[in-house]
This record gives C-alpha cells, structure tokens and sequence, in this order.
C-alpha cells in the first residue's frame, strides 16, 4: 500500500520518533502547526476515525495512554490532541494519527 504513515512505521522513511513501541509510533510533525507537534500513529494500517471498530479500538485507547508520558516527556502540560478526517476536515495522510499541538497558547479550535 502507498501510505506514506506505513511507511515512516516500517522505518523506510526517516522520522524524528519520540516513542515507539510494538503497537505505535509517535514522531514530530515534519510542518509543525504549534511549538510542539508530534503524530501519533498505530503500526499498522487505519486509514482513521471512521474506520474504528470494536475489533481495532484497543491501539487507539493504547495511543491515549501514551500521549500523556509524551507529553510530560517533552515537557508540555496544556495541550491539544486532535484528528482530521476526510477532506474537508483537512486530512491530507490516510493513515489515523493524532495530532498532539502545545507549546504555546493555541488559536481556536478551527
Ligand atoms: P492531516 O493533514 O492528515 O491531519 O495531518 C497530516 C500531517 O502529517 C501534517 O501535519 C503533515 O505536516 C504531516 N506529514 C506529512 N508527511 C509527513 C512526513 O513525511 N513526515 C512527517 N514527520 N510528517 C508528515
Ligand atoms: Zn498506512
């Protein structure tokens, strides 16, 4: 599959990690939004929020347990933690990742 997102997970492609585990991947945005923005993405293949189900939900509950150590890590304590999906909610990678944004005082919500 051409997903750029699988590919950063398979390490075919260069990514600035911050954590990693068997299940998922966070590393930082390559076009930061905010002072602190890292994706958070499960290893394999969830094109995004509309493509959770009961059987593949657990690495997203996963992916939130983590995004709190990540944060502490980086030293961010108010922050935003958002999904885009389809188009017109500006998704541009079809691959479920989560952006977590902080750093600064953040802009409204759109
Ligand atoms: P979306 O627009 O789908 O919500 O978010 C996709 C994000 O992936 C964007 O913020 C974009 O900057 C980021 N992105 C796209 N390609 C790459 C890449 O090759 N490496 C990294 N680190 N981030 C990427
Ligand atoms: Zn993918």
């Amino acid at each position: 599959m051409d997903c750029i997102f699988c590919k950063i997970a398979a390490g075919e492609i260069p990514s600035n990690k911050v954590y990693e585990d068997d299940l998922i991947l966070a590393f930082h945005d390559i076009a930061p939004a905010a002072p602190m923005h890292v994706l958070f993405i499960p290893k394999a293949h969830i094109a995004g929020v509309r493509e959770i189900t009961a059987e593949n939900a657990a690495v997203v509950a996963h992916i939130f347990s983590v995004i709190p150590q990540v944060a502490n890590k980086l030293g961010i304590s108010d922050y935003r933690v958002v999904s885009n999906n389809g188009a017109d909610a500006g998704q541009t990678v079809h691959h479920l990742h989560f952006h977590l944004l902080g750093g600064a005082t953040l802009g409204g919500m759109v």
